[in-house]
């Protein structure tokens, strides 16, 4: 197994949607032992803390997109930090809501860019958080970030996208709630998108392995975003959003361990956990162990793939 130097970034963004709590999602993991649990993998870990937007001006209350200059403020920070933190090892994005998203994928793709590689994009989501400010109708921008660094027009005072992750680089994974506009887009768009249906009727190994295969053959980068509601809400209920019929805990497990085989995967974010909304920590926890599977924690070792 392959071990890395795994850095810990907190990101306690709580403006992206209006409901509050995930701002306390990184201490959450931290009381949850994330450090512990990798540090036992035999992996270096250090936890950096936890980040603050740029500075800025505020925001009104009364503005359609709610918090927009704090979450600008945000994405600044948060690219900068995954653009260095991307030269000295594997960071695990502590959130805070999905807007992080915006500033860590921009940032890790600032990285490849330099690197002369690509960068490819696993989102799991029951949500495709395609929406761009114009389209969005709740004005929250933790439903914007795919939008966002897929390089679409409508973020207007959000630093530029200076190196957009191509469409045919993000794979959506896990989605049942998706409204018409965002459908409409992504319809029009050559995102690769799996909903629940599909991993229902022919299970979740096969969409996944196909996205894996194609990050091998480029040479590229691979960004996984996890969002608490990826999961089902009975196994993982802190979260603003819940859908019912998300992933089973062995199916998020199987995603996470064919992560880790491939070798592929370059910087993760965990998102969206709300440890208000939690019930003794479980969520938490299923996250924890759902990291640990993505470094590398195995029932047993496997000659051969087992899928
Ligand atoms: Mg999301
Ligand atoms: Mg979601």
């Amino acid at each position: 197994m392959t071990l890395k130097t795994c850095i810990l970034i907190g990101a306690p963004v709580d403006s992206g949607k209006r409901r509050r709590g995930c701002l306390m999602g990184p201490d959450a993991y931290r009381t949850a032992n994330l450090a512990e649990t990798l540090t036992d993998l035999g992996h270096k870990v250090e936890d950096r803390g936890n980040l603050a937007p740029a500075p800025h001006n505020g925001d009104q209350p009364d503005h359609p997109v709610h918090a927009v200059n704090e979450t600008i403020a945000w994405t600044k920070a948060l690219s900068d930090a995954a653009e260095a933190a991307m030269s000295e090892g594997f960071p695990i994005f502590m959130g805070g809501d999905h807007s992080l998203s915006a500033g860590t994928v921009r940032g890790v793709a600032n990285h490849a860019a330099r690197e002369n590689r690509p960068q490819f994009v696993l989102w799991l989501d029951a949500h495709s958080d395609f929406h761009t400010m114009e389209s969005s109708d709740s004005g929250n921008l933790h439903g914007t970030p795919v939008a966002y660094f897929a390089g679409r027009d409508g973020f207007d005072g959000f630093p530029s996208v200076t190196n957009p992750v191509p469409e045919d680089h993000i794979c959506i994974i896990g989605l049942r709630s998706v409204d018409d506009a965002e459908r409409a887009a992504l319809q029009d768009s050559h995102i690769h998108r799996h909903d629940m249906r599909e991993i229902d009727e022919h299970g979740i190994a096969k969409p996944l392995q196909a996205f894996l295969d194609r990050v091998a053959a480029a040479g590229g980068m691979l960004h996984v975003s996890l969002d608490v509601d990826f999961l089902d809400p009975d196994v993982a209920p802190a979260v603003g959003t819940t859908v019912p019929g998300g992933a089973t805990v062995r199916e998020a497990h199987l995603v996470m361990e064919m992560l880790h085989d491939s070798n592929l995967m370059t910087s993760m974010d965990l998102v969206e956990l709300n440890p208000f909304l939690d019930t003794r920590g479980r969520t938490a926890k299923l996250m924890v162990d759902l990291a640990a599977s993505g470094l590398g924690r195995r029932i047993f070792d496997r000659v051969t793939r087992s899928y």
